[in-house]
């Protein structure tokens, strides 16, 4: 559908839960406790994702917290595949636990997916994350096994930047596309650092890198000569598009955010227990007042940490 700005929103991230069995520092709380216990039904998921498509969705990516944690996550993938009227399918995990559940969520209708990796230095994982380098490459060298199209997204902080080259060369070794994603401001480490490096300080010293900017996509890609992979930086900080955001989220109690920089959230529950139609007509009208752009950096405190929207 066509909000109020004339943009076409047309992909849905969808968290699956807040909880996570990792706590990295730019994300959220080392602990569950803030986390929402109500998740929303593996039925009431496929619901949303029949209105949005209703609506015109054409794409969804399942996330949270850690959708790994959903012990029903291949069956609300293999849900969504059955409904016949997505074309794009994705994932975005930390990979713990992904090697022995990927060959069935690609059974169910997984196509994509994206592991988050901040560090390839497996002390400085641990200290960013919380969790091990070892089980998120094993995520990684088992989707390259398998050949699905795969991304590997870097938070870029003050911490990982002198890491850059070694990412990059991530994808000149493997068919990967490598983000750097700026920091945004969640979570007090977010809020801190936001803006101390971004993507433009990577680009500088590496001219021969000369991203573009490909109309209808966040990321501004590199193509190398030579390089099995691309690079690719998202840049909301230093290079916003809000102009051209496609995307509103729903998060796993349930809200519907229009914008992840913006703190307008609408309630899909009481629609949900009224029916189909009532749940297409309120996802519509979040969706056509869907902001102009993001308010980070202009004093915007989000309320909610990145694990409680689905980043
Ligand atoms: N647990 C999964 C994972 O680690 O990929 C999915 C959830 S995580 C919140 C989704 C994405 O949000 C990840 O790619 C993560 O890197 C990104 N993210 C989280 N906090 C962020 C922040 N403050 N700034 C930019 N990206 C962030």
């Amino acid at each position: 559908m066509v909000d109020r700005l004339g943009r076409v929103i047309d992909y849905m991230r969808v968290s699956v839960t807040e909880r996570c069995n990792l706590a990295c520092k730019y994300c959220r709380a080392a602990s569950d406790d803030d986390c929402e216990r109500r998740e929303l039904s593996k039925t009431d998921i496929i619901r949303c994702a029949a209105a949005f498509a209703a609506l015109g969705g054409k794409k969804l990516r399942f996330t949270g917290g850690e959708p790994l944690l959903r012990k029903d996550i291949e069956d609300i993938i293999g849900g969504v595949s059955a409904l016949r009227r997505y074309d794009d399918i994705a994932l975005t995990t930390n990979a713990h636990g992904l090697k022995d559940r990927l060959r069935g969520l690609i059974t169910s209708g997984l196509n994509r997916v994206n592991i988050s990796l901040d560090s390839l230095n497996p002390v400085k994982y641990r200290a960013l994350t919380g969790g091990s380098l070892d089980e998120a490459m094993r995520g990684v060298n088992h989707a390259l096994e398998l050949g699905i199209s795969l991304k590997v997204n870097v938070v870029l902080t003050p911490d990982n930047i002198n890491e850059a080259d070694d990412f990059i060369a991530l994808a000149r070794e493997n068919p990967i596309e490598v983000r750097f994603i700026e920091l945004m401001p969640f979570g007090p480490y977010g809020s801190g650092h936001m803006g101390r490096v971004t993507n433009q300080d990577i680009i500088r010293q590496r001219p021969w890198l000369n991203p573009v900017r490909q109309p209808g996509k966040t990321a501004d890609i590199c193509v190398i000569e030579g390089y099995k992979g691309t690079v690719g930086f998202i840049s909301p900080v230093s290079r916003r598009f809000c102009g051209g955001c496609n995307r509103v989220r729903l998060t796993a109690d349930g809200k519907l955010l229009p914008c992840l920089g913006d703190a307008a959230e609408f309630s899909l529950l009481e629609a949900l227990e009224r029916g189909d139609e009532a749940l297409k007509e309120a996802m519509r009208e979040a969706i056509y007042i869907k902001p102009s752009g993001h308010c980070f950096g202009g004093g915007f405190e989000p309320e909610r940490a990145m694990n409680r929207i689905g980043g």
